[in-house]
């Protein structure tokens, strides 16, 4: 037989056994105490499921194993517990608990994690304590998080006709206040939480925030007097060791304040543990940033992908090499720019990345090396980090200096400046390289992590542990010497450590002080006072070792910890850099363009691409457009067939003024940018299914939205408004809307307005500030050729059979079509003079408005109305309409 197959190697190979002690089950851990301290906990987390740490499992007990094994598709069993009966039960292993704990989350479930924290002692109960509540929003290990996203646990507090908002990323210790004017219900907030990628909702007890807002975060009700500013000023002395809000520069925003109270009490239950030097709380000024809703991030597919291409703008412009250099990308579009100096500045140092090709590259290359240094600070800080985390950590010093010289290399004053605090105390990397070994474990449960020679204790009992190991590895050999056994084996079980095993056949020879421990079918167990010694040896001096790593490896992490406002700076100053060094990467390779980006009221664009069908068509397919919009042309009224391109053509003009705001370069040959205040998108049809809202009721709530919110320098973009009704109600009500937004005077704001009623072109020879244009198509015989290009002038008619034959509708179904569209254009003279006679034109747009309803309509004062009155209106006249 071979000598490979016996089970000798735990300890030689430097692992030790499982405990058997570990494996006890609650049975084993005497009915009522566990029970009765499990009890005692839940009644402390009533709202988590509890995860109760018993040796190798985390279980879950009563009514939070029903709960919970039904989403993690695991049997629900059950255990008798004496008096307390049976209860139901289920377990997940501790080695992959993790996997378990995100889909608990995933279900908007909370989990307190009962762990053992004392050592494991033969006949006592192991002590427990819970040492973390996780939820949404106060996950910060590693594995829960998404490296280009942050998810922030967000407590929103109402006070005094305004609404405090309090942002905390737990990963980073990073905590947002502002401040909204208006109650619960105002777009701002809606704008701010889905800006802030809340996870988490905090609220106080039976406020009535609208449960459409954010749908997918999960919501906390706290009870109302943790929103306090009086209790959360007292909390935030503690916890930044400064003694007044005026200190913290968060004097002007009380109400903000009584949120952070609540976000710091809710994280402070859940054991987040943040320090003074980790916690960093900025005031946001809405002021100085756009407002995105998420009709806009939508639409413009700013994250997500809507078209087949699957590229978002995110997307097409990550090529950060580092996950802060990804979030701060992911902020920068959540919050264009307004100030013109302030896109300035951004986009300066994008082009001087541009220009610097090489030292760009070398930029990229020593970005690679650095790790998310701003996530692993808080790691440890909270004594969680692993011994990879530190070896991260002392990696990402290491590459700084690199870092620092790529930067300097490419010879800007202001990346320079962000060079210049791409720094981390020496100290950190000299002891950490001291510390670690060059690639450490992934746990420090096992030992291995710290480099020998770093700690003299720590190698005497490695020393220590090794020889007994040597004893043990050699007593196989010395014992067959001695007794003359050939057959005698050293071996090892969980129950008894090792022994002697001797065939029944050599039981004779076995010397005297042998002790005999077990009986087998052909053989006897045996152990010697040496033998066990020695195993008491390795045993205990690979513990000790292990204790003493792990001692090494936390006051490392206090270390790091301390220096955690040093790294942050560092990271603030990383995350510059890279997004900076993407933007230009993207540029240069696209041969992008930096815009002119001034206070004019001035869109002017030439040759400008949509990026995302650029990149899905492929090199030199992509039809370049203009675009120009300035005090004399506001509203563009653009008319085309369906698949001709209109929808690309303005969601590419307002993907080009956002780039242009983030300080991006833009896809065009030349671009001026009169910054937008925001950016207002009502394109495509979508059922509000859970509000229960028809697809036309949801195109006219976007829109009366848009009405409300615009002012003159604002971009709007309507693409195909009133396309969910009949013709004449749709017809009118787009006319209505492009009259409304050229005559109020408050509005008068630079429009793209994508139709197919090609009837509407007739407006701009009434409203002087209106240009039509076309996307011109190619007509042969009975086929069309899009060509995508946009040129003036309005389209004479609609092209729909033609794209229906393109589509491959049946010739048959064709012909009769085209015979009742001819019917038709016989019986509606007016329509089709005013198709063929631009004299009159006026007539017949005005056809329709001889209808009462759209008289009615063309007589509503829409700014008086309230948007349920608006709605409220509509529905009344689409009855009448239909009727
Ligand atoms: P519309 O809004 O007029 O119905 P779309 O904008 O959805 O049309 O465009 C239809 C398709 O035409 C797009 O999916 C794209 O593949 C192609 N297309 C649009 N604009 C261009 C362009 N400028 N150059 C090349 N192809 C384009």
């Amino acid at each position: 037989m071979s000598r490979g197959g016996r089970v000798l190697a735990p300890h030689l190979a430097g692992t030790p056994p499982a405990d058997p002690r570990h494996t006890v089950g609650i049975d084993d851990a005497g009915e009522t105490p566990i029970l009765r301290e499990y009890r005692a906990v839940k009644a402390g987390f009533p709202e988590a499921i509890v995860l109760a740490r018993l040796g190798d499992f985390y279980e879950m007990f009563g009514p939070d194993a029903e709960v919970a094994a039904p989403i993690l598709g695991i049997a629900l069993t059950g255990r008798n517990f004496g008096n307390a009966g049976r209860l139901p039960m289920c377990g997940v292993p501790q080695q992959t608990a993790v996997q378990y704990i995100r889909r608990l989350l995933d279900a908007g479930k909370r989990v307190a994690l009962w762990d053992q924290v004392g050592d494991v002692e033969a006949g006592r109960l192991v002590r427990r304590a819970v040492t973390r509540v996780l939820s949404a929003g106060t996950v910060l290990e590693d594995e829960y998080l998404h490296p280009a996203a942050v998810s922030r646990c967000v407590a929103v507090s109402p006070g005094a006709g305004r609404v405090g908002v309090a942002a905390l990323d737990v990963s980073t210790g990073h905590l947002e206040l502002s401040e909204l004017a208006g109650g619960l219900d105002t777009p701002a907030l809606a704008e701010t939480l889905q800006r802030l990628d809340a996870a988490e909702l905090l609220t106080p007890e039976d406020s009535a925030l609208p449960q459409r807002l954010l749908p997918h975060a999960a919501r906390t009700e706290l009870p109302a007097a943790l929103f306090d500013t009086a209790r959360a000023d007292e909390r935030l002395r503690l916890l930044t060791g400064t003694v007044s809000a005026q200190g913290l520069g968060i004097d002007r925003v009380p109400v903000a304040r009584a949120a952070a109270g609540a976000v710091l009490a809710y994280c402070e239950r859940a054991r987040v543990v943040l320090t003074p030097e980790l916690l960093r709380i900025e005031v946001h000024e809405p002021r100085s940033t756009m407002r995105l809703d998420a009709q806009t991030v939508r639409n413009l597919e700013l994250f997500v992908p809507l078209g087949e291409h699957g590229l978002s703008i995110m997307s097409l412009l990550d090529r950060t090499r580092t996950p802060m250099g990804a979030r701060r990308l992911r902020a920068f579009l959540y919050e264009p720019l307004i100030d013109v100096d302030a896109i300035a500045a951004r986009a300066a140092v994008v082009e001087t990345m541009v220009r610097a090709r090489d030292s760009r590259r070398g930029l990229r290359e020593a970005l690679t090396r650095v790790r998310d240094i701003e996530r692993l600070v808080s790691r440890c800080v909270q004594g969680t980090a692993t011994p990879r985390d530190l070896a991260a950590v002392r990696d990402t010093c290491a590459a700084l200096p690199d870092v620092q010289a790529a930067a300097e290399a490419i010879g800007d004053a202001a990346v320079s400046a962000s060079a210049r605090r791409c720094r981390a105390p020496d100290e950190l990397l000299t002891h950490l390289t001291a510390l670690l070994v060059d690639d450490p474990p992934a746990t420090a449960r096992d030992g291995g992590a710290v480099r020998p020679g770093a700690d003299g204790e720590l190698d005497d009992l490695l020393t220590a542990g090794a020889d007994a190991r040597v004893f043990i590895g050699a007593l196989e050999a010395r014992e067959r010497e001695r007794t003359g056994i050939r057959s005698l084996r050293l071996g090892y079980n969980r129950v008894f450590g090792y022994y002697i095993d001797i065939p029944n056949a050599q039981q004779g020879n076995v010397p005297a002080d042998y002790i005999r421990k077990q009986t087998l079918a052909g053989s006897e167990r045996y152990v010697t006072a040496d033998l066990k010694a020695q195993e008491t040896f390795v045993l205990h001096a690979h513990e000790r070792a292990v204790a003493r790593e792990q001692a090494l490896l936390h006051a490392a992490m206090i270390m790091v910890g301390a220096h955690a406002a040093d790294i942050a700076e560092a990271a603030g100053a990383l995350a510059g850099l890279d997004v900076t060094q993407a933007l230009a990467t993207v540029a240069d390779e696209g041969a992008w363009v930096r815009p002119r980006v001034d206070a004019s009221g001035v869109i002017d664009i030439v040759e400008g691409r949509h990026p995302l069908v650029e990149e899905a068509l492929g090199p030199g397919r992509f039809v370049a457009n203009a675009c120009r919009l300035d005090d004399a042309a506001r509203i563009i009224v653009l008319t085309g067939p369906n698949m001709a391109g209109k929808s690309t053509y303005l969601r590419q003009v307002g993907i080009i003024v956002l780039l242009a705001q983030i300080g991006s370069f833009v896809p065009a040959a030349e671009a001026r940018i009169g910054v937008c205040d925001r950016v207002f998108t009502r394109i495509g049809a979508q059922d509000d299914l859970s509000g229960g809202m028809s697809t036309f009721m949801v195109e006219m709530a976007e829109t009366a939205a848009i009405l409300r919110q615009a002012t003159g320098r604002s971009l709007v973009i309507l693409d195909e408004i009133g396309r969910g009704t009949s013709t004449y109600d749709g017809m009118s009500i787009a006319r209505a809307v492009i009259e409304h937004l050229h005559d109020a005077p408050h509005l008068n704001c630079r429009t793209l307005f994508a139709t197919h009623y090609h009837e509407l072109t007739a407006l701009a020879e009434r409203l002087s500030r209106v240009r039509n244009a076309r996307v011109e198509v190619v007509e042969e015989g009975d086929s069309v050729t899009f060509l995508h290009r946009i040129v003036d002038g309005g389209a004479d008619r609609s092209f729909g059979i033609h794209v229906a034959r393109l589509a491959g509708v049946p010739a048959s179904v064709l012909v009769r079509a085209r015979d009742l569209l001819a019917e038709l254009e016989r019986s509606r003279p007016l329509m089709q003079r005013a198709v063929r006679d631009a004299d009159q034109l006026t007539l017949a747009i005005s056809e329709p408005a001889a209808h009462p309803v759209v008289e009615e309509l063309a007589g509503l004062d829409l700014d008086a109305l309230s948007p349920l009155a608006a709605l409220n209106k509509l529905a009344e006249l689409h009855e009448r309409a239909a009727t």
